[in-house]
């Protein structure tokens, strides 16, 4: 196979050699033929001299034009992804160079597109064949995709390419879809569907920073709520149960304690004290076990009220006094006078006077316990603090759990049920809140009870 550059060097020589033979031979001609003729042969000569030139010209261009189209038809083949058209032959070194790498990166192609097809096929199967639904909406709010697990009184069959705004017909779903995708914010719902419980998830598919599309993902919680609620009213019976019988118990121990008037020295009367002090604590684990429960199935009536949180502490301040005093505790507050909640009034004591109570629990005698409170932008910042044992960090995320206790004796001594900081934290969920805890070993806490300004305001 001969390069282009060389075929167009061989054929100018060749054209040029054979140009000066005929002016060689024009010219021996002119010296035997009159003188008329010298211009019908130097008119010849032009002729023939341009026809050879442009055919010789038309020959290599058609050459090297027919290969190159040929070439040029083979790349949009490919480029429209037919990888099995015909392989280019070419008879130009130079093209033929083009064509192996054509033909090269045709299969190479042809290998990672029949890869990534059969990967979109897993993954296409995988999609459709979830337990959750899944689905997947642009930022134009068109639904891209759904799978068959979408429960249909969500979103109808076949609804692709359709705006969620017509196919969806849950509000608050809608209502959720949209904010989301307004904000390009990820987030979750929890709804009822015809008597099911589902949670859907919307997260956000990115690409430099730039939101491409949103995927959705719904979970069928209608199981899970099942056996929650089962729980929920086991342990809301089997309190109700004990409540009785335990109560009567304490009322029994109370009347022979009164009626025997035992030595305060005697066995009798420790032992009738301890039977006092055990009925109290049952009491008080039923009584806080019933308060979570109630709140985990949201029969606790929120009630929210504007109220000052200055008077709150005012009205709560005589029980709080009383256990303080007991041992020497100082109690200081720090209250705006302004500073006016929206809350659940009942239920705010409650998380006050508990995380009070802590405080003194797990402080040492004339020590010092407040509670402090601020109003941020978006928050009210409440805080009770102490300058008590502390609590070491690894223990600091179990202590809100039930019955989690750094020492689980000295609770017991204090009369500590263990679940306080549950009901704390369960509250103060239920007022879109959260509660954080700093502390150091041996010098102190601090619980903040953080709860929204909108929330709050708003109701
Ligand atoms: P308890 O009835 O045992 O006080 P809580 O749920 O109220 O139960 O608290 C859980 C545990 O957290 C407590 O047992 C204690 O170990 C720890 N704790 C709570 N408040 C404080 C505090 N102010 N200082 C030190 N430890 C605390």
């Amino acid at each position: 196979m001969r390069s282009f550059f060389s075929k167009i060097l061989i054929s100018n020589w060749l054209f040029l050699v054979v140009l000066l033979l005929t002016a060689i031979f024009v010219l021996y001609i002119t010296t035997i033929i009159s003188s008329t003729y010298y211009i019908i042969l130097f008119i010849s000569y032009l002729v023939f001299s341009l026809y050879v030139a442009f055919h010789i010209s038309y020959k290599i261009a058609e050459s090297v034009t027919e290969q190159l189209r040929a070439l040029q038809e083979r790349t949009r083949l490919i480029n429209a992804g037919e990888f099995n058209s015909a392989f280019i032959m070419t008879n130009i070194s130079e093209l033929s160079e083009l064509s192996l790498s054509i033909n090269a990166m045709s299969e190479r192609l042809k290998l990672q597109f029949n890869a990534l097809n059969i990967e979109k096929e897993k993954f296409n199967l995988l999609l459709e064949n979830l337990k959750e639904g899944v689905f997947a909406i642009d930022k134009e709010k068109r639904l891209l995709f759904q799978n068959k697990s979408i429960p249909k009184l969500l979103i109808p069959e076949g609804s692709q390419s359709r705006t969620i705004d017509v196919i969806i017909k849950e509000k608050k779903i809608l209502q959720f879809l949209n904010q989301h995708i307004a904000n390009e914010t990820e987030g979750k719902i929890n709804i009822e569907l015809n008597k099911k419980f589902y949670s859907i998830r919307l997260y956000s598919l990115k690409s430099d920073d730039k939101t491409l599309m949103y995927i959705g993902v719904v979970l069928d919680k209608t199981e899970d709520r099942e056996r929650q609620l089962l729980r929920e009213q086991f342990v809301q019976s089997a309190s109700h149960e004990l409540k009785t019988p335990i109560t009567s118990i304490k009322g029994y121990a109370e009347t022979l304690d009164s009626k025997l008037k035992l030595n305060p020295k005697s066995n009798e009367k420790k032992f009738l004290d301890a039977i006092l002090r055990n009925t109290d604590r049952m009491i008080r684990i039923v009584e806080d076990m019933l308060t979570i429960s109630k709140l985990e199935t949201a029969n606790m009536v929120f009630q929210p009220e504007m109220f000052s949180l200055k008077e709150l502490v005012k009205n709560i301040e005589f029980t709080i006094l009383g256990f303080l005093k007991l041992k020497g505790q100082k109690f200081i507050v720090e209250i705006p006078n302004d500073l006016i909640m929206y809350a659940d009034l009942v239920q705010m004591e409650h998380v006050l006077l508990n995380l009070i109570q802590n405080a003194s629990i797990y402080s040492p005698e004339n020590c010092k316990i407040g509670v402090r409170a601020l109003r941020e932008e978006k928050y009210i910042k409440i805080s009770v603090w102490d300058q008590g044992i502390g609590i070491e960090e690894k223990e600091l995320d179990r202590i809100f759990e039930r019955f989690y206790r750094v020492d689980a004796n000295r609770s017991r001594n204090q009369g500590g049920t263990g679940l306080g900081l549950s009901i704390v934290k369960h509250i103060v969920k239920l007022h879109s809140g959260w509660v954080s805890v700093s502390s150091i070993r041996g010098e102190g806490s601090t619980f903040t009870v953080n709860l929204p300004v909108d929330n709050l305001s708003s109701g």
